[in-house]
């Protein structure tokens, strides 16, 4: 048995009826990231002895009968959530030799449920960028064709998902940074409402956007990984105190009566390419097979949201990353003898290009003089494009349009761009600024072979109308199946 190309789900039933040991099943990851890593570079960190400590814990608790949907399953972590003791770098130098005293509240729920994580994964610095290829590290590759790259920021965690070098991980989106890799990696990624799981111990990019969410090789799956890590927590004062739902029960319920709307303009943008148009439509058809019933809808201020999006979270990013200063924690310029002269000298060696740009254009958005033309005013479109949502969920249930223009670039494509990046966000951001969640599941494949994913958004605290239309599409489907060639 191929033990790495498991499911969550299978891979659970496994070890419960004890026909595999959780060690076994770890170290058959940990053989594949092995074999893999040379090709794609999904990860930043692997983590062989902490993981097989943690399966051998598991198999432990499974023959004393204590068996959690996770408990044995090995995962792998963005590094961008803070793991005890074990080195986060978000993808930066800055944070090169960084080592958590703490864990963020996620991994304590995945520790409490007896996950195995094998390591930490690649990601564009601060998670910002759309391609992975702003890592300090290395770029990572797409699995369905090395030299693509894997979409962003949470590349790393798609890569590894679609590759089979884990059977699922977290990642964190700010602007489409779960649902743009998943498609572009022909994997499912949620990304869950603002407040639905604490950011305690999520390094912060732009505190009012950002969301951890699972990426995995199904809805099922990804169901229980939110289960895992969804809940209220003191320690996030943005954190919702609403109790979790039993996501496996929105799998069961039935799709027929569903009302999905189509935002028109978001299917005839001008950089949309047609073939991804064309799947999304195809795929919208199949939900309509299955029982849901189609109904247009207008955003019409979500073609605002890339300009509000990149003065928002450049603005939260310069105030959040302002703590890099060489000083408390992290990298430090020891040459300098001037405390200005180290400040300087550590910024500018320790953040890449994009993270420079972030804090340049952020620190002069939210400067005297300007914050009312840029800071207030984008703050203000935010607010027409949550009423925008608000209006459409009162004529459907959910809303479906393409996750990204296009199918994965190749590396290299947008890199003397910025702006040509920041545009294939067209389509994620607008769920970001509202605060509603959102899925990637796949969908088809391009001419080249390269996925393409299905968007679905719902209203806030909703997820369940996510998994369950997600869950019946896919099982309807046979896109989820298709793997990578390598
Ligand atoms: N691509 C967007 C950006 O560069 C979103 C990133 C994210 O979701 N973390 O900011």
């Amino acid at each position: 048995m191929t033990l790495h190309t498991l499911t969550i789900t299978r891979a659970h039933d496994l070890l419960k009826a004890k026909t595999i040991s959780s060690v076994e099943l770890t170290q058959a990851v940990l053989d594949h990231i092995a074999r893999m890593e040379p090709q794609v570079r999904a990860y930043l960190t692997v983590t062989p002895e902490h993981a097989l400590a943690q399966a051998q814990a598991a198999d432990t608790a499974i023959a004393r009968g204590e068996v959690s949907p996770l408990t044995g399953i090995p995962l792998a972590i963005k590094d961008v959530i803070c793991t005890h003791g074990i080195r986060t770098t978000c993808g930066s130098k800055i944070l090169g030799n960084f080592v958590p005293p703490y864990d963020a509240f996620v991994m304590q729920q995945l520790n409490k449920m007896g996950a195995v994580m094998v390591g930490k994964l690649n990601m564009d610095e601060f998670a910002m960028g759309s391609t992975t290829e702003h890592s300090a590290f290395h770029p990572t590759s797409n699995p369905w064709n090395l030299a693509h790259i894997p979409g962003g920021s949470s590349g790393g965690s798609a890569a590894a998902v679609s590759a089979d070098m884990c059977l699922a991980a977290l990642g964190s989106d700010t602007g489409g940074s779960i649902r743009q890799p998943a498609s572009h990696c022909g994997v499912v990624g949620l990304k869950p409402t603002y407040g639905r799981v604490s950011r305690f111990g999520l390094v912060a990019f732009a505190s009012s956007l950002d969301q951890i969410g699972p990426l995995g090789k199904t809805v099922a799956d990804c169901a229980l990984l939110l289960q895992a890590v969804a809940g209220h927590d003191r320690a996030d004062a943005t954190c919702a105190p609403h109790s979790v739902p039993d996501y496996s029960v929105a799998l069961g319920q039935t799709v027929k009566g569903l009302k999905i709307g189509i935002p028109q303009a978001h299917f005839e943008s001008p950089g949309l390419d047609p073939k991804v148009a064309d799947t999304v439509m195809r795929a919208v058809k199949v939900l309509e097979e299955l029982g849901a019933r189609t109904v247009a809808v207008e955003l019409p201020h979500t073609q605002y949201g890339v300009a509000a999006y990149y003065v928002i979270a450049p603005c939260e990013a310069s105030s959040n990353l302002a703590r890099y200063d060489g000083v408390k924690y992290g990298l430090r310029d020891s040459a300098a003898d001037q405390l200005l002269d180290m400040y300087h000298n550590t910024r500018s060696e320790g953040f890449g290009a994009e993270v420079q740009r972030r804090v340049l254009i952020g620190t002069y958005a939210l400067s005297a003089g300007y914050y009312d033309a840029y800071y207030r005013k984008a703050s203000q479109v935010r607010t027409l494009i949550m009423r925008d949502f608000q209006e459409a969920f009162a004529q459907c249930d959910l809303i479906a349009s393409p996750v990204t223009p296009t199918p994965a670039p190749a590396i290299g494509a947008h890199s003397n761009d910025p702006l040509a990046m920041y545009m294939s966000d067209v389509y994620t951001l607008p769920a970001n600024l509202a605060g509603i969640p959102g899925i990637s599941v796949p969908c088809g494949l391009s001419a080249d072979g390269l996925p393409i994913g299905l968007q679905l958004m719902a209203s806030h605290f909703q997820e369940e109308k996510l998994l369950t239309v997600a869950h019946h599409f896919e099982q309807a489907t046979e896109f989820h199946k298709a793997r990578p060639p390598l």
